[in-house]
């Protein structure tokens, strides 16, 4: 019996394509385990969106090798695309594998697992290899059937992004839009629900651009609509979507089905005009407040999320102060904020008026503190009301109530059933302090 153990690093892309990995190892006979115990083998899915990132790979990787130096040590992902040549000089890496060629992952590994070659033969015989075809298709081979470990499953209709947002390496990484073709992602939904899945997050590198490169022949809004008609799934959720490509057609969709949920997640970034240019985003803060407000006129207590980052090149004390005002204004119901960390290669990295590490740390913990203040006031509303919560496969492990997300994305803790889990019941909820939100099952 061949052993295997999956380390992901970074988003929810980089999950799904790990577990489009693990399904294809299942089927070559790969059983898994955890990563803390000795396997086999080790897929390493990287992460490069900071140079942390980079360097958290790096250890994985020599970890790995140290628990069991006979193992056979495969990197993927955004850094193994990135600087494969770096990757390949670590000590104990057997295979460095590209998006490209993900999807034959499983069948280059099964292939000569069984026969101990150097991992530098290993890594020339998959350069020079003929025996499957690697081509830019190929990335649209990966596909899921389960999302192990999670209740809800993210289900990837797009790679790639040509934004170029001066912090992020990505559009450099992942090449430009790649949108799945709409009867692979409609499969694919019916397997997840097939399987039990009731709530679908649609993911993507960039999902606004869904369909960009089939000349809008293929529309987000189809794609949405197509699977919010499917019988058996209860909820479906985008991941995350810029406030520009937010359309009054998608705002009334999402108002007259159900099964989308009130929950928009749309990056800020800043909320001062200058640092947003400086950024290279495609909006300015007045827009995006529009956005929400244009969002709110159609729907009844959206929940919107975003992330943030603190600290970028040239922001000063004024244009922290209009974050700070937008993220109040906007009312954001969770915030995701990440100090500058300059990534090597991007425009970014090159400006030269970088900010000094603790004001960055101020500024952060400034923010922290509104982010905690909003995500209060946000739940508060919800009081004495009956909210529809999926009620997540694991209960909460500090109290053993099961717990869940609303349609809005708020956790609730209750008291139910085992038979409860993984299904979407009604919960009214009692209690709300800051730190968490308690209901009873109705
Ligand atoms: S939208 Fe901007 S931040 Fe997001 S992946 Fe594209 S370039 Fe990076």
């Amino acid at each position: 019996m061949k052993t295997c153990a999956f380390i992901t690093l970074g988003c929810k892309v980089n999950q799904y394509e790990t577990q489009a990995i693990r399904e294809a190892l299942a089927a070559k006979g790969f059983v898994e385990t955890i990563p803390e115990q000795t396997a086999d083998l080790y897929v390493i899915n990287t992460c490069t969106v900071t140079s942390a990132s980079d360097e958290k790979s790096r250890q994985h990787i020599k970890r790995v090798k140290r628990k069991n130096p006979r193992a056979i040590v495969v990197v993927t992902g955004c850094y193994a695309e990135a600087d494969a040549g770096t990757i390949k000089n670590i000590d104990g890496v057997d295979y460095v594998i590209t998006k490209n060629e993900e999807a034959h992952l499983a069948e280059i590994i099964s292939r000569d697992t069984s026969s101990r070659v150097s991992a530098q033969e290993k890594i020339i015989s998959l350069q020079n290899s003929n025996d499957h075809e690697i081509t830019e298709e190929s990335i649209y081979d990966l596909k899921i059937s389960h999302f192990a470990g999670h209740t809800r499953a993210f289900l990837k209709i797009e790679d790639g992004c040509d934004m170029y947002c001066s912090y992020c390496i990505i559009p450099y990484v992942r090449g430009g839009i790649k949108s799945r073709r709409p009867q692979d992602i409609l499969e694919e939904a019916k397997r997840l629900i097939h399987n039990g899945y009731k709530e679908i997050i649609l993911t993507g590198i960039h999902i606004g651009a869904y369909g960009k490169d089939t000349q809008g022949n293929n529309r987000l809004l189809d794609i949405i609509q197509m699977l919010s008609n499917l019988s058996g799934l209860e909820r479906l959720r985008l991941s995350s979507i810029e406030a520009n490509e937010i359309t009054h057609d998608l705002i009334d969709l999402v108002a007259h089905t159900k099964q989308i949920c009130p929950h928009f997640h749309i990056p800020l970034q800043s909320g001062d005009d200058f640092i947003l240019k400086r950024m290279n985003r495609k909006y300015t803060s007045s827009q995006y407040l529009e956005t929400l407000d244009s969002i709110r006129s159609k729907i009844d207590s959206p929940s919107f999320t975003t992330d943030v980052i603190v600290g970028f090149p040239g922001e000063n004390d004024e244009h922290f102060e209009n974050t700070i005002n937008l993220c109040k204004n906007a009312g954001f119901s969770r915030m995701h904020i990440f100090p500058f960390s300059a990534r090597e290669g991007t425009p970014a990295a090159k400006m030269t008026d970088h900010c000094q590490p603790q004001i960055i740390k101020t500024r952060r913990s400034r923010l922290d503190a509104v982010s905690k203040t909003l995500a209060y006031s946000y739940k508060k509303r919800f009081l004495n009301t009956c909210v529809k919560v999926l009620a997540e496969m694991e209960r909460d492990p500090k109290t053993n109530k099961l717990c869940g997300y609303s349609e809005r994305y708020i956790k609730v803790l209750f008291e139910g059933p085992d038979m409860a889990k993984k299904s979407v019941v009604s919960v009214r909820i009692d209690e709300i302090t800051p730190s968490f939100t308690m209901g009873t099952l109705q």
